[in-house]
C-alpha cells in the first residue's frame, strides 16, 4: 500500500459503545502499522456521531487503553460530536447541489421494503419526487444514481455495488437531528488528508456509499483494506452485542501478539514476553497486509 511514504495517513476510528474488546484491537494493530511500517501518520477519532449509542465513559476508557497497549497516534483526538459545522457544511453543499431531498417516512412505513446487503431496509423512493401532501420531512436522503460502485480492496475480493438497488437513497441527516456516520466519516476522512482506510470487513458494505459521497464532494477515494473481522464460536462478530469481552489492559503484549497472529503476521515465540516497544518495533518492521487472511471473519475463540 505504500505509494508515497510520505504521504501515507491512516486512522483508527472506534465507536464509544463500550470498551475495545479483541476485534477493535485487531482493527487498531492492523491500521497502525499499515501507516507505520509505510512510515506515514496515524490518526485517533472518536466516532460519537451518533449520540444517542455512545455510552458515558467509554471514549476516555478506549484512549486510556490505546496508549497502555502503546499506540501512539500523531496530534490530538477527533471528536465527530465536535464536528457538526463540517457535516453542515457538506450536506448544505450536497443540497445546494440538488443531490439531497427531505422524507416524511417513518421507520414503520419502510418496513415492507426489500432488505439491503447489510440489514437494513431498501429505500422504495417514496419522498424522492416530493413530500405526500400534508406531511413534513423527518430525514434528509442523497439522491443515488444508478450505476455500479467499484473498488479494489488490499485484503478481500474486488467489490461491485449499484446502491441505487442495493441500498437506494439514504440518509445524510437523521429524523433526530443527527448527521448520519456515511456522511461523518467521509468527511472527517477526507479533512484529515486520509489515503488508507484499514477497517473491518463489517464495514465493507458502506464503502460503496461512502466512495459515492467522496465522488459527489469532489474528494479523493483513499485506498481501502478490510481485514477479517474476529468470530465467536458461533460465527458472529466479537461486538458488544455478542457480548464479547474487554481487552484485559494489565496484558497488553499477550493481546498484541494475539492481534498479529490473527492477522497472519507470524510473531515469533516470545514476543509476548517482549517490552511493549521492542513488541512495537517487530511489528513495524514485519508488517505485511499480504498476509492477512482473505475472508471476512476468522474465529478467535479465546476472545469469544
Ligand atoms: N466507528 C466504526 C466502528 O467502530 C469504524 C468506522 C471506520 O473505521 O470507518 O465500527
Amino acid at each position: 500500500m505504500n505509494v508515497d511514504s510520505g504521504r501515507v495517513v491512516g486512522r483508527f476510528a472506534p465507536s464509544p459503545t463500550g470498551p475495545l474488546h479483541f476485534g477493535s484491537i485487531v482493527a487498531a494493530v492492523g491500521s497502525c502499522l499499515a501507516a507505520r511500517s509505510a512510515g506515514g501518520r496515524w490518526l485517533l477519532r472518536i466516532e460519537d456521531v451518533d449520540a444517542p449509542r455512545a455510552v458515558p465513559g467509554a471514549a476516555e476508557g478506549i484512549v486510556r487503553t490505546l496508549a497502555r497497549f502503546g499506540f501512539e497516534w500523531d496530534g490530538p483526538v477527533v471528536w465527530q460530536s465536535r464536528r457538526t459545522a463540517a457535516y453542515r457544511d457538506a450536506f448544505e453543499r450536497l443540497r445546494a447541489a440538488g443531490q439531497v431531498f427531505g422524507c416524511a417516512c417513518t421507520r414503520r412505513e419502510m418496513a415492507d421494503s426489500a432488505l439491503a446487503r447489510d440489514g437494513t431496509r431498501r429505500y422504495p423512493g417514496t419522498c424522492r419526487e416530493g413530500l405526500p401532501a400534508g406531511r413534513e420531512a423527518r430525514a434528509w436522503r442523497l439522491r443515488v444514481a444508478p450505476g455500479a460502485v467499484r473498488f479494489d480492496d488490499a485484503v478481500q475480493a474486488p467489490v461491485a455495488e449499484d446502491v441505487a438497488a442495493d441500498v437506494g437513497d439514504f440518509v445524510l441527516l437523521r429524523a433526530d437531528g443527527l448527521f448520519a456516520y456515511q456522511l461523518a466519516v467521509v468527511v472527517d476522512d477526507a479533512e484529515a488528508g486520509v489515503t488508507e482506510v484499514v477497517r473491518g470487513a463489517d464495514l465493507l458494505d458502506s464503502t460503496p456509499r461512502q466512495i459515492l459521497l467522496q465522488r459527489l464532494l469532489g474528494y479523493p477515494t483513499p485506498r481501502y483494506a478490510h481485514l477479517p473481522v474476529a468470530g465467536n464460536a458461533a460465527g458472529e462478530k466479537l461486538s458488544k452485542q455478542t457480548l464479547a469481552r474487554a481487552v484485559d489492559d494489565a496484558r497488553p503484549q499477550q493481546v498484541l501478539v494475539d492481534a498479529l497472529s490473527f492477522l497472519g503476521q507470524a510473531p515469533p515465540d516470545g514476543l509476548a514476553e517482549a517490552e511493549l516497544d521492542a513488541l512495537w518495533a517487530w511489528a513495524r518492521a514485519h508488517w505485511s497486509m499480504a498476509r492477512v487472511p482473505r475472508c471476512r471473519l476468522v474465529p478467535a475463540l479465546r476472545y469469544g
